[in-house]
């Protein structure tokens, strides 16, 4: 470790000792015990940032972004220290890009027309207080990125963050607070409680004053807040698959479906989490990603091995997620060098392996006869989530046959799968995929509401 590497690594530790001192203290900068306090507390923030200009908002959005940079390493420490999993270099990254990259208030446009009977405006306003959940295997990343844009569209926001990430979680929402203090805007546009439970959950998705509330995660808390009778906004799981065809650069499609997959030890809902690859290519591909890009080919009796670690009882073990390859073949009693960076091997698609969304660096390569069976096994693989999906081709009526048989919210094409969210690719960020409700990549015009706002006989100056 250098001695900068060291200094961060103690700010950390004094910063994760003081939160455990301060999880008494209530009310400080967003952060209460009771769910229904820190409602009332961001219902009043609302109320001031409603009231203020675009300009003002957006000046606190600057500074939120500046304070994101500020403290990237420390939030990508603190992140991998409490929730056990990711990578600190690549979660510094992901929060450069949440700052970078998250849309503002530009993203709030008008529509207008205007004629003979006068001009009417669609404009988009707040909803009020959103409730918004979020995950624990991107923590900080979420609640800041929902926070740039639930307030770019004149909202504050209630979290119920993930219970095994709440300290990384306070940390962001104590600096986002911070940062509207200090650029002019008032405490607790962003709140959380304490210790989040499902009871503060449920009093969240039930309370009067929350018309919108934002889901990050699994499948269960999608279904619960699609349950709740309020509107929804549902970013669920995925299960992505790389299609490889015999038309792609075969080598690049290694270095980049390895480069996606061991993104942040493949928490990303995004990430590559298998390969599907035609015969013809597939021997080429694996040989690739051994030879080149770090891979672990694992044998029958490893596969074996790793099963029974990594799935507990067919559920998935959570010590195993987000972890790295090296760590997860030591859990097996395999020992390999540090440039070991993912885990692969041939199987069928219903190989436990292949077929569960595991969020780590192991990805089984399933082999297809031909490109229309290599669609068929990778529509199956993604189990109808409708999220992500990535293809490896030069073939543009490949690339159009398999967009449309999938069907998700993010295809991308001859690149890792992180180009979908801004990084590498075109296009803004988000961490907030709508997969369930088809809001597709959030943003701040994701959190407003649609108002028709109508003059007659005047202002048309055509
Ligand atoms: P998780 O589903 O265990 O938890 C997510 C959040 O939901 C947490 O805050 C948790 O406390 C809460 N929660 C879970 N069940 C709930 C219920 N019944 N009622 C109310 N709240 C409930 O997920 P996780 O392990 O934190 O994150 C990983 C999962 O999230 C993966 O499936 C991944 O694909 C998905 N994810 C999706 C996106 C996206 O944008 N679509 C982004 C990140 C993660």
């Amino acid at each position: 470790m250098s001695v900068n590497e060291q200094m961060v690594q103690d700010i950390v530790q004094e910063v994760m000792a003081k939160m455990q001192i301060a999880s008494d203290v209530t009310g400080s900068h967003g952060v209460f015990a009771d769910m229904n306090e820190a409602i009332e507390a961001a219902k009043k923030a609302q109320k001031i940032v409603g009231k203020m200009s675009m300009d003002g908002r957006e000046k606190i959005i600057s500074n939120i972004r500046k304070k994101t940079v500020e403290n990237a390493e420390i939030l990508a420490r603190m992140g991998v220290e409490e929730t056990g999993m990711g990578n600190v270099g690549h979660k510094i990254l992901k929060h450069q890009l949440v700052a970078e990259k998250t849309p503002g208030t530009e993203d709030i446009t008008t529509t207008a027309w205007s004629g003979d009977r006068g001009l009417t405006l669609i404009e988009m306003g707040p909803f009020g207080v959103i409730g918004a959940i979020t995950p624990c295997t991107n923590p900080s990343e979420t609640v800041l990125c929902n926070t740039i844009g639930m307030l770019a569209g004149g909202n504050t926001v209630v979290f119920n963050p993930h219970p095994g990430a709440i300290k990384t979680s306070i940390y962001a929402i104590n600096m986002i607070n911070e940062a509207s203090i200090e650029a002019g805007g008032p405490d607790n546009i962003a709140c959380t409680v304490q210790k989040p439970t499902l009871d503060s959950s449920n009093i969240m998705m039930k309370h009067k004053d929350i018309h919108l509330i934002a889901a990050t995660g699994g499948p269960g808390v999608v279904t619960a807040v699609l349950s709740s009778g309020k509107r929804g906004i549902g970013a669920g799981a995925g299960n992505p698959p790389a299609l490889v065809d015999e038309t792609a650069d075969i080598r690049k499609a290694a270095e980049d479906i390895v480069n996606g997959c061991t993104f942040d030890n493949n928490l990303p809902c995004i990430a590559e989490k298998e390969i599907v690859a035609v015969d013809s290519i597939a021997d080429e591909l694996m040989h690739y990603m051994v030879s080149e890009q770090g891979c672990y080919l694992a044998s029958k009796e490893e596969q074996d091995a790793l099963t029974a670690v990594v799935m507990k009882d067919g559920r998935l073990n959570r010590k195993c997620v987000g972890r790295d390859a090296k760590t997860l073949l030591g859990m097996i009693g395999v020992t390999v060098p540090d440039n070991i960076r993912c885990i692969t091997f041939e199987g069928p698609k219903e190989h436990p392996l292949i077929a569960t969304e595991l969020m780590m660096p192991i990805l089984g390569v399933v082999r297809a006869k031909d490109f229309d069976d290599a669609v068929e096994q990778s529509v199956w693989l993604e189990h109808g989530n409708r999220h992500s999906a990535h293809i490896h081709s030069k073939n543009i009526d490949n690339i159009t046959k398999y967009a449309k048989a999938i069907d998700t919210a993010i295809l991308v094409k001859n690149g890792p799968s992180y180009a979908a969210i801004g990084f590498g690719g075109e296009g803004f960020c988000t961490f907030t995929i709508a997969s369930r409700t088809g809001e597709g990549l959030t943003s701040a015009s994701s959190f407003t509401k649609r108002r028709r706002c109508v003059m007659t006989d005047s202002l048309c100056i055509r």
